[in-house]
């Protein structure tokens, strides 16, 4: 895997891909500089080598050319956080892109206009790629939450630079960490993955089953399982068409000695409502009018052993309905008992959607190894698929 760390930027110009689509407010301030902060090690690495940044990235989903999705409105949010005063051209190719570009000096950070102002962009087109690859010396792909989409910035300009190209630290971090838990973390590797529905999540069983010692499933999905095996689940969310698929993932799980770790008891509520009445009840005895929405004591007691014997764990989806708060005890238990884990040595990695505004929310974010910054682009990897961004760098 060639990174940054391979190069030397002295007067070099880096083209640098970053994932700046932060959330702004009415006033055009950001809400969260989460991916600006992500990308800074990457831009600093090029400055202090004596080399000069050409940031590209896109922002929301412009129709054409609309102000509100222009990047300049982030440019002193990037400046404060690099420390450096942040160069704007209003395109991101063409002559005027490409003069800001000579005039670049070393240290010096020039940010390019919204990709996305050019539908050529997203149709990864050839030609808007080689006028993009006209604007450094190095290609850096540091953006891990576009990697899955083969775009004209992300995947197609790679091809222009030969053997100039490589990955930012961020994306080096993203795709060493989900090595470890497909392919060379220490065992016992646990997966934990819940959420709402198995239709979502079957790919990436499929794909991890061959991979990890131990299967947690929780959250929704629980009691298309538990009806699958004879359970009674009351009013509980359930894919009735998903029910065989749920016996063959068992099946399966027996074949490869993964061994499978269902909830036991869950948090019954009699309705899908913060407020409503709840009792802890045996998962498969749910009466009629109730509903699981949270993991039972008895499921947190046996989830936490599992993890606290793992050395490398993945976490994806949550074990209850945690936006509601009385139905968020299992997740935030399970995030201690990662947490735990981590501090007694064992990696863990946090990814894809949901599981990570839970880790934010309740504070892990700081205390698992690594928490994902790409959604999509981790379940794509989760399920087994090479991403285009990647690819066109290892080529
Ligand atoms: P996903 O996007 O598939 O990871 O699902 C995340 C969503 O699953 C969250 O919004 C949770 O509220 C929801 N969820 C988790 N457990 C349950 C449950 N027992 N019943 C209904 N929804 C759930």
């Amino acid at each position: 895997m060639k990174t940054i760390n391979d190069f030397n930027f002295e007067n070099k110009k880096a083209l640098i891909r970053v994932d700046f689509n932060v959330p702004l407010n009415e006033n055009f301030e950001v809400t969260d500089a989460t991916r600006i902060q992500a990308a800074k090690p990457t831009i600093i690495k090029v400055l202090e080598d004596g080399g000069s940044a050409v940031l590209m990235s896109h922002l929301g989903r412009p129709q054409g050319v609309q102000d509100e999705f222009s990047l300049k409105h982030i440019a002193d949010d990037i400046s404060d956080i690099l420390g450096v005063q942040v160069k704007y051209v209003a395109d991101c190719v063409g002559q005027e892109a490409e003069d800001a570009v000579a005039a670049l000096s070393p240290g010096e950070v020039l940010l390019l206009e919204n990709l996305r102002f050019h539908t050529s962009e997203t149709k990864g087109d050839v030609t808007f790629a080689e006028q993009l690859s006209k604007l450094g010396d190095i290609y850096v792909n540091d953006a891990f939450g576009t990697a899955h989409r083969a775009h004209a910035s992300t995947t197609i300009v790679a091809q222009f630079f030969a053997d100039n190209k490589c990955f930012g630290s961020l994306l080096a971090k993203e795709i060493e960490s989900i090595d470890k838990v497909l392919s060379s973390g220490e065992k016992p590797v646990t997966a934990v993955l819940g959420g709402s529905k198995v239709s979502s999540k079957i790919t990436i069983i499929e794909n991890i089953l061959d991979k990890v010692d131990h299967l947690i499933i929780g959250g929704g999905m629980t009691y298309t399982f538990v009806k699958a095996q004879g359970g009674q689940i009351g009013d509980s969310i359930c894919e009735d068409d998903k029910q065989e698929l749920a016996l063959e993932i068992l099946k399966k799980a027996e074949e490869k000695g993964v061994q499978i770790h269902l909830p036991v008891d869950v948090l019954g509520a009699d309705a899908f409502d913060n407020d409503a009445n709840t009792k802890v009840v045996a998962v498969n005895a749910i009466p009629e009018g109730w509903q699981g929405l949270d993991a039972g004591p008895e499921t947190i007691k046996n989830f936490h052993e599992v993890i606290l014997n793992s050395k490398t764990i993945l976490w994806n989806g949550p074990l209850g309905v945690f936006e509601m708060e009385n139905f968020a005890k299992g997740t935030i238990a399970l995030g201690n008992s990662i947490v735990e884990a981590t501090e007694k040595g064992a990696f863990s990695l946090v990814g894809g959607g949901d599981s990570v505004a839970a880790v934010k929310q309740f504070g892990f974010g700081s205390k698992v190894s690594y928490v994902s910054t790409g959604g999509g682009a981790m379940l794509e990897s989760l399920e087994g698929k090479t991403l285009p961004g990647i690819a066109a760098i290892e080529k």
